[in-house]
């Protein structure tokens, strides 16, 4: 960036405007991309959240995916996809925008006048809209582009305008209900401010017993959507949703939603949370720890969670299992198979199983393209028959579990389109359908007392709601 500042002010000043003037165009035209947050018609109901029992299994993303992002804007360029909740969490609520409600007419709040920018907007069209000409696009976008702001323009967010006199005072580009823009005329021309709300986070509690399932039985007991899937992601390592749910199994939440302006926003997190599954209690808590990062633990500080997943892609059927016998050249063509195949349709995204780095990247044989990642513990994964990689995954990335390395194809040596994954400890295959898996690293030492004081915290209020429950239900049936 420097060398290109120093190329600029070289520059003879009509040069400039110039090229300020074509670097505006491209910068400022809108993203003609979908708006990737589902509009709430889409929004799953309640009904059809039966279906995600198996898919929260099978999409064993690590616990905290669901967990609130701190709020920020949300670029169509980030390489790795955000979980599929995640946007909705930050999303603007799109208009239900009327079909061919031409000419647009404004919502006018006192001074201000909004637009809601749709597909094809650019910010020619909506200056236009609001009346204002070349000149002020020029002028705001001059001021923005040195901040990034109005670079990203996505259908379904607002722009708003102060106008007075035909000047235009203020501009407030509103990503959505927690992040805006704004650029207000001042004596020293347009200021640029980037403008986040923070949420007020409040406690909730909830708790049933399953009668027909774990997402109807949930929602009865008021515990939102994205909730219930975030039971079912900390409980998931340990109590298979989709097998192993009986009648007469409870639960009980302690959990944070956010609120903006007395609203309840699509954030929640869990706190702490009991699932007794068929007699057995498991209770986890969540812990932040010194860098910042969120886990859940048993409240005797073992994570929740597994070191890998157990298989790293949401697939129609395993096509071949594990065969480890070798190739014996008196009795034949015994040709071992030193892998899992999932078939899965092309394009599914393959998920790193564990924490680790690429050790291989590329075209490998009849494995066509693979990734190859190292883990502690000199575990290694292999993941073959790609039809592309991720971008950005490359030798010597760093790796999350759960974060997506690659997409299922038919590359090598494949009759269909299927990931042949292989998972090796000090070098020798194990089957990855059998093998143990270690679990993810427990509380470190150092954090430990912080931990035990917050476990026992939380835990205690957990059980404190639970009996209250519980007393209000005996005083309710005892005469
Ligand atoms: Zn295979």
């Amino acid at each position: 960036m420097a060398p290109m500042m120093h190329y600029l002010r070289a520059l003879p000043r009509l040069h400039l405007y110039l090229l300020a003037a074509v670097l505006s165009a491209i910068t400022l035209t809108v993203l003609l991309l979908p708006e990737e947050q589902a509009a709430p018609a889409s929004e799953p109901r309640l009904v059809e959240t039966l279906k995600p029992a198996t898919e929260a299994k099978a999409d064993q993303e690590p616990a905290l995916d669901a967990s609130p992002e701190p709020a920020s804007v949300v670029t169509a360029t980030e390489a790795t996809p955000p979980a599929p909740s995640e946007p909705a969490a930050l999303a603007p609520k799109p208009e239900p925008a009327p079909a061919l409600a031409e000419p647009v007419s404004p919502v006018v709040t006192e001074n201000w006048v909004e637009y809601t920018v749709k597909s094809g907007d650019s910010l020619t069209t909506l200056f236009q809209r609001a009346g204002l000409g070349a000149r002020d696009v020029y002028r705001i976008s001059q001021a923005a582009s040195g901040q990034g702001a109005l670079k990203y323009l996505k259908p379904g967010q607002t722009l708003a305008f102060l106008i007075e006199n035909g000047e235009l005072r203020k501009l407030r580009h509103i990503q959505n209900r927690l992040s805006y823009t704004l650029i207000e005329q001042t004596e020293a021309g347009y200021q640029v401010e980037q403008v986040e709300r923070s949420p007020q986070p409040q406690t909730a509690y909830a708790e049933a017993q399953i009668q027909r399932s774990l997402f109807l039985d949930a929602a009865d007991a008021g515990l939102p959507q994205r909730t219930i899937m975030q039971l079912a992601q900390i409980f998931g390592w340990d109590i298979d949703f989709a097998l192993d749910i009986r009648k007469g199994d409870h639960f009980s939440v302690l959990y944070e939603q956010d609120y903006l302006d007395g609203e309840p926003l699509d954030r929640t997190r869990i706190l702490a949370a009991r699932f007794v599954n068929k007699g057995k209690t498991f209770t986890a808590v969540r812990f932040t720890n010194s860098e910042g990062d969120s886990n859940y633990f048993s409240p005797d500080g073992h994570s929740m969670r597994k070191a890998f997943l157990r298989s790293p892609v949401d697939f129609r059927r395993i096509s071949s299992r594990f065969k480890p016998e070798r190739y014996h050249p008196v009795l034949g063509r015994k040709r071992p198979h030193r892998g899992v195949d999932y078939a899965a349709s092309t394009g599914t995204p393959i998920k790193a199983a564990g924490d680790g780095k690429v050790i291989w990247r590329g075209t490998k044989g009849g494995y066509g393209r693979t990734v190859i990642l190292q883990h502690g513990g000199n575990i290694t994964t292999l993941y073959a028959h790609m039809s592309r990689y991720q971008k950005g995954v490359s030798n010597g990335t760093r790796v999350k579990q759960g974060q997506t390395i690659g997409y299922v194809g038919a590359s090598g040596l494949a009759t269909g389109p299927h990931l042949h994954y292989e998972f090796r400890i000090n070098g020798v295959h194990k089957n990855p359908l059998t093998v143990a898996l270690p679990a993810a690293d427990p509380v470190p030492e150092h954090e430990r007392e912080a931990f035990a004081k917050q476990a026992s915290q939380l835990v205690a209020e957990l059980e404190r709601h639970s009996d209250t429950r519980l007393a209000l239900n005996t005083a309710d049936t005892t005469p």
